[in-house]
Parts: C-alpha cells; structure tokens; sequence
C-alpha cells in the first residue's frame, strides 16, 4: 500500500473508532465469556503469501521484501507482545504516529468538562498516565495545547453507550499514519458508578496507548486489557509499542 496520502483529500482519511471495552464493559463479558483470552498466535503464514505472487517487477518485488522483512520481524516479538491483535484491528496495517513526529511531543488538550461525576483530580489522573507512556517511545505526549491546535484531545462525557467507560476516535491515513486522537472518558461506568481517581487514571493509562496505535492485549495485567485495571505498564506494554514504532507504518498484506 504505497499510495502518497493527499492532505488536500480528505476522502482519503479514514476515521477508526477504537473503541476502548474497558471497566464498565466488565458484567457483560464475564457474562459472555472467560476474561483470560487465547495468547497471540505468531503469523503461521508469514512470507509464504508474498512468495507466491506471480512474475512480479521491481517496484512489486521491493515492496514484497519490505513486507516479508516486517513479517518477520514482526513473528521474532509475536508471543511477547500483542502485536498481533493490535494488526487484526487495523485489517494487517501498521497504524501509528509517523516518524516525522517524533522531533516534538504529540500536542495534548485536555478539556476538563462540567459533567456530571467530573473531579478535578481526574485532569491530574490523565497527566500521570502521560507520565507512564513518556519515555517509552521515541515520541512522547505534552499537555498545555488548546483544542485546536492539540494532536490528542482529551475530554469527559457523564457515560458512554455501549457500556464502555474509555473511546479513542483516531484520525489516520490509507499508509497507516495517524493525524488526531480524540479520546473521551466517561466519568460512570454503564451501572451508573461514578469512576474514582485510580479507574480514571487506569482508563487513561489505557486510552493512551490506543492513541499511540495499540490495539487490546489478551493479558489481564497489560494496560491495553479490554477492561482497563493496571496501574503500570507492563514489560508487554512496552515491548508492543517499541515494536509497533520500530515497523514502517502500512500494509503488511
Ligand atoms: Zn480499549
């Protein structure tokens, strides 16, 4: 997928909703099934679809080797990390923030709301797990933006439907780019329970990472769970972003 994204075409930019299944998710996937989930599966058929196209010409065969290469690279890390799920969210494409960004930190908004549940300490809350991703990547988030200049907007609704309690809405490009997150925090879970500041800042810990392209983890314990409980990130947190920023953003069909 080496089509140049046009910034003057905005047909172009397709908008993801990832939508964060996170605390208030919980009754109804107790309900449906198991929390612990099926570990990642490595890519059982990882360069044999690339090899097997037909008489390719150059163009075509640089860019099966650059897919074989990030297939590969990617099955090295694919039982440590959930690179995986994070792939089969966004249809086999490396989805993140390009590297041209890197120079400054992702610009944050955060726009404290007069909702109802709402605390001040839940600004704080998101400050702290901007703290938590800062470092762990060559690019970074820094808050103080308005909303129109911000990169991230952050903001607050009473709920959530669907029952979820966390929505980032990222804004990217067919070469896998993302260009905006908006990210909204509920204050209640779906049974009407006011979030505290702990929740809030494991909802954001969790947000945070989907605004940086990671997709849900199967393991309880990571902060891109589905139902978002950690207080840290994990080594597999970690280890999934650096992978996720260490690939060229595209297909990898
Ligand atoms: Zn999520």
């Amino acid at each position: 997928m080496a089509k140049r994204p046009r910034s003057n075409n905005l047909s172009l930019v397709l908008v993801l909703l990832v939508v964060g299944g996170i605390a208030a998710d919980a009754t109804r996937r107790i309900l449906q099934r198991p929390a612990v989930e099926a570990p990642p599966r490595p890519p059982a058929d990882t360069s044999t679809s690339v090899a097997g196209a037909s008489a390719p010409g150059p163009r075509d065969s640089a860019a099966a080797a650059r897919v074989a290469r990030v297939r590969a690279r990617i099955a090295e890390d694919a039982e440590r990390t959930y690179i995986m799920p994070t792939l089969k969210e966004t249809d086999s494409t490396v989805r993140r923030w390009p590297d041209r960004r890197f120079a400054h930190p992702l610009r944050v908004a955060v726009l404290r709301r007069d909702v109802t549940g709402y605390r001040e300490d839940f600004a704080a809350n998101v400050t702290w797990a901007i703290g938590h991703w800062n470092g762990v990547l060559p690019i970074g988030f820094a808050t103080g933006a308005d909303s129109g200049e911000a990169d991230v907007v952050i903001t607050w609704a009473s709920r959530l439907d669907s029952g979820k309690t966390g929505r980032t809405d990222l804004t990217w490009d067919r070469g896998g780019n993302i260009h905006h997150a908006f990210v909204t925090l509920a204050t209640h879970d779906a049974n009407g329970h006011a979030l505290d500041s702990p929740r809030m800042g494991s909802l954001a810990l969790h947000e945070l990472g989907h605004t940086l392209g990671l997709g849900h983890s199967p393991v309880p314990s990571d902060a891109l769970y589905p139902i978002a409980t950690a207080l840290e990130l994990t080594d597999r947190d970690r280890r999934t972003a650096r992978l996720l920023y260490e690939l060229p953003a595209g297909s990898i069909r």
